[in-house]
């Protein structure tokens, strides 16, 4: 049996460092409060986060990561810890797109206010017919919505039992236009296939995107390893602050039922926080607790057991030259949905020499068809459908490969998933966060932040 020691009281404890445990423990910090975040990884960032390769030397992603100009209150986050400008959004809203005949187009929104800019930009977008272009006005309805109420409010209006083709079909768009402009956003913000995926959180995606704000859609693209965009600078900011950051650390929370004297077992130590936010994802919460999970917490442990998951296979591939000239190309109608060109984003370890051959990084999201796929044929498969969308990288020669499995990348949103826990729980001082948490955004950097940033909230008045 480990012996424990008993730690100072600190305000509040923060257990799980993603995104969402990061982002609260900072709120905590910039309010004045001590806080200890544990996380039982050895490296900080949970599903955003970074490793070395061990052949290249090079620091690469557990996975593609990009953030939109709507997401307020990551950038707000970004800003506290100083390294926003880290993740630069683009100035207007461009992107290319190209299909296995080797056609490529790229759709560029005007700077005119929405929804008029994605609407000019439809109309000159030579990918769709002309008898398509006109298509997306069909959605004028609920672009008016969004305006008068928010994105949040045009969603709830959606049936909870329609999935995104349903829904695609309901508002006629054309199959180019979902080919070439509303399959990939799904996959990309739902992390799963249309047919599947619930119509609400797309409609939500949408609305944020090309409803309100003129920049809400612009692309930020990590130019840094996700650990350096946030988690670490994160945890100096929290240690600056007083405050502790464990790695490699599991938690274990012993309830209070009366919510005075939680406690926090965490390697040798036990913590005596005001406050627990729970920041782990949903399979993770079953054993958080040092004993069976509270009675009152019995329904959420039983929803997040129900809970199912969507994977993420990201390939990454070496080329011998360059063969892309924008920094990332949507595939259509290909396995593989997005190519990144990763040159920017990629810093070399301190020593190591500068590799010369280019990288690029294909993602393919609500991955379930490709997980039982070896590495080899994985690797395979992105160099095949690349060469055929791509035609610059017919000629070049791929040298190395190296494929990341996330087979819980985020939760599915698929009609009839369980509900999804609020901030509050009835046990007085412990709160949720995370991205599973009812944020009604779908499993995203945003939701994970936005979870954190209301956790903190609700745990400060408690203090
Ligand atoms: C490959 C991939 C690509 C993605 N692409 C995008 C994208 O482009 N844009 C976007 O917005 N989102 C994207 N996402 C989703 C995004 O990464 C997640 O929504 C977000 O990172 C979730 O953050 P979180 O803090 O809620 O949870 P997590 O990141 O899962 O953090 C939870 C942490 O809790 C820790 N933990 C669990 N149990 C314990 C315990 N008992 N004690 C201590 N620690 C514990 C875990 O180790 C983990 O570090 C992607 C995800 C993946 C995997």
């Amino acid at each position: 049996m480990a012996e424990f020691r008993s730690t100072d009281k600190c305000d509040v404890v923060v257990v799980g460092a993603g995104f969402a445990g990061l982002s609260a423990a900072v709120r905590l910090a910039v309010r004045g409060k001590a806080v200890t975040v544990v996380e039982e990884a050895p490296r900080l960032g949970g599903r955003a986060t970074a490793f070395t390769h061990r052949e290249s030397g090079q620091r690469l992603d557990n996975g593609q990561h990009a953030l939109f100009g709507c997401y307020r209150e990551t950038y707000d986050f970004l800003r506290v810890i100083g390294t926003a400008d880290l993740a630069p959004l683009d100035p207007t809203l461009r992107l290319t797109m190209a299909d296995a005949r080797g056609r490529t187009s790229t759709l560029t929104c005007p700077a005119w206010p929405p929804p008029w800019h994605l609407v000019g930009g439809l109309l000159k977008w030579n990918a769709l017919p002309l008898r398509d272009r006109f298509a997306a006005t069909r959605l004028a309805s609920l672009f008016s919505v969004v305006r008068r109420e928010g994105a949040e409010a045009a969603a709830a209006r959606v049936s909870p039992d329609l999935t995104v083709t349903d829904w695609l079909r309901q508002h006629r768009q054309p199959a180019s236009l979902c080919e070439w402009l509303w399959h990939p956003l799904a996959f990309a913000a739902l992390n799963q296939d249309p047919g599947v995926a619930a119509a609400r959180p797309f409609v939500r995606v949408v609305g944020e995107l090309f409803g309100r704000a003129p920049g809400a859609a612009s692309l930020g693209v990590p130019s840094v390893p996700l650990d350096e965009l946030y988690a670490e600078p994160a945890a100096r900011f929290i240690e600056s602050r007083g405050g502790n950051v464990l790695r490699g650390t599991t938690a274990l929370v012993d309830v209070d039922p009366v919510g005075r004297e939680h406690r926090v077992y965490a390697g040798e130590d036990i913590l005596c926080p005001g406050a627990v936010i729970s920041a782990v994802p949903w399979h993770a919460f079953d054993r958080l607790w040092r004993h069976e999970v509270p009675e009152r917490l019995a329904g959420i442990a039983e929803a997040a057991r129900q809970m199912e998951a969507a994977p993420i296979v990201t390939v990454n591939l070496w080329f011998d030259r360059p063969v892309m000239t924008e920094r990332q190309v949507g595939l259509v109608g290909t396995q593989f949905h997005w190519a990144f060109h990763k040159d920017v984003g990629c810093r070399f370890d301190e020593g190591r020499q500068k590799d010369t051959r280019r990288l690029y990084s294909l993602v393919a999201s609500g991955a379930e068809g490709l997980l039982r796929q070896e590495n080899y044929e994985l690797a395979a498969l992105a160099e095949r459908e690349l060469r055929a969308c791509v035609p610059d990288a017919a000629a070049a020669v791929c040298e190395r490969s190296l494929v990341v499995r996330e087979s819980r990348a985020t939760f599915s949103l698929a009609p009839g998933a369980p509900p999804r826990p609020s901030t509050q729980t009835q046990v007085p001082g412990i709160f949720l966060a995370g991205d599973w948490t009812d944020t009604r955004l779908p499993g995203t950097i945003e939701g994970a932040v936005l979870s954190g940033h209301r956790a903190a909230a609700a745990a400060m008045i408690t203090l």
